[in-house]
């Protein structure tokens, strides 16, 4: 018998792979976060049993507890809003952080990574669905000022790409435009730059499939593996 986790993320595996094929995206350049966020320590020990290694909180408080308690072989992402005075504590918990939503964030993460001695891979969070109840660059400063150039100058950090949160959709096919147009705000900052930005963060339990025809490089899955989160 095989249970409910290993069973969803061998299906959500299975989807992963069927979207990569009808994209014509080669297989394996997805890479599947589980987000455990809420879910105990007992829980994500069962996914990382099936196979499972990299898991996305949004939370430092939860990245605290829950790190040392489990494996030394899983990886951690930070996906939630980082506040300035946390930054020393998440660093040696998290190998990448997606939420990187300002220059003071960004530049404070550079120092304490130089400081302790680590490289992180960050993704930058675009809010692109202009939705104000949403952390993130616009996509304008993105485009236009200096938040790319900034970058350049980073000594401790390598810039993965971009991720975004879209508003929220009734159907997944509604989020399309949305990773779409992070697509293409990738593209267009990398004409102009020269900055690469391979990675691509977006899509949710919802919406994966769509996100990765869309050029998902990482998509953050939760309820569809650990099922609705406990309150
Ligand atoms: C919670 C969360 C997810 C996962 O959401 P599901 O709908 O449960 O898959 C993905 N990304 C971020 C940033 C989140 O906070």
């Amino acid at each position: 018998m095989i249970n409910a986790i290993a069973q969803n993320l061998k299906i959500t595996r299975e989807r992963i792979v069927a979207a990569e094929k009808r994209a014509a995206r080669m297989p394996g350049s997805v890479e599947l976060l589980a987000v455990s966020k809420k879910w105990s320590a007992e829980v994500i020990a069962e996914a990382a049993a099936a196979g499972q290694l990299a898991f996305g909180e949004n939370r430092v408080q939860e990245l605290v507890a829950k790190v040392p308690v489990l494996a030394p072989d899983l990886r951690w992402h930070l996906i939630g809003h980082l506040q300035k005075n946390k930054v020393k504590k998440v660093l040696p918990l998290v190998g990448d952080i997606h939420s990187i939503d300002s220059l003071s964030v960004l530049r404070a993460v550079d120092r304490e990574a130089g400081k302790i001695g680590v490289r992180r891979r960050i993704f930058l969070q675009v809010n692109i669905g202009e939705d104000p109840a949403k952390h993130g660059f616009q996509a304008e400063e993105l485009a236009e000022n200096g938040v790319l150039e900034a970058c350049d100058g980073l000594e401790n950090l390598d810039l993965a790409g971009l991720m975004t949160i879209p508003p929220f959709s009734e159907t997944a096919e509604g989020a399309r435009r949305y990773f779409a147009a992070l697509r293409e705000l990738r593209d267009k900052v990398t004409a102009r730059t020269g900055t690469a930005l391979p990675g691509l963060s977006m899509g949710m339990s919802g919406d994966y499939e769509v996100a990765i025809e869309e050029g998902a490089t990482v998509v953050r899955v939760g309820s569809s593996i650990f099922g609705q989160r406990p309150r």
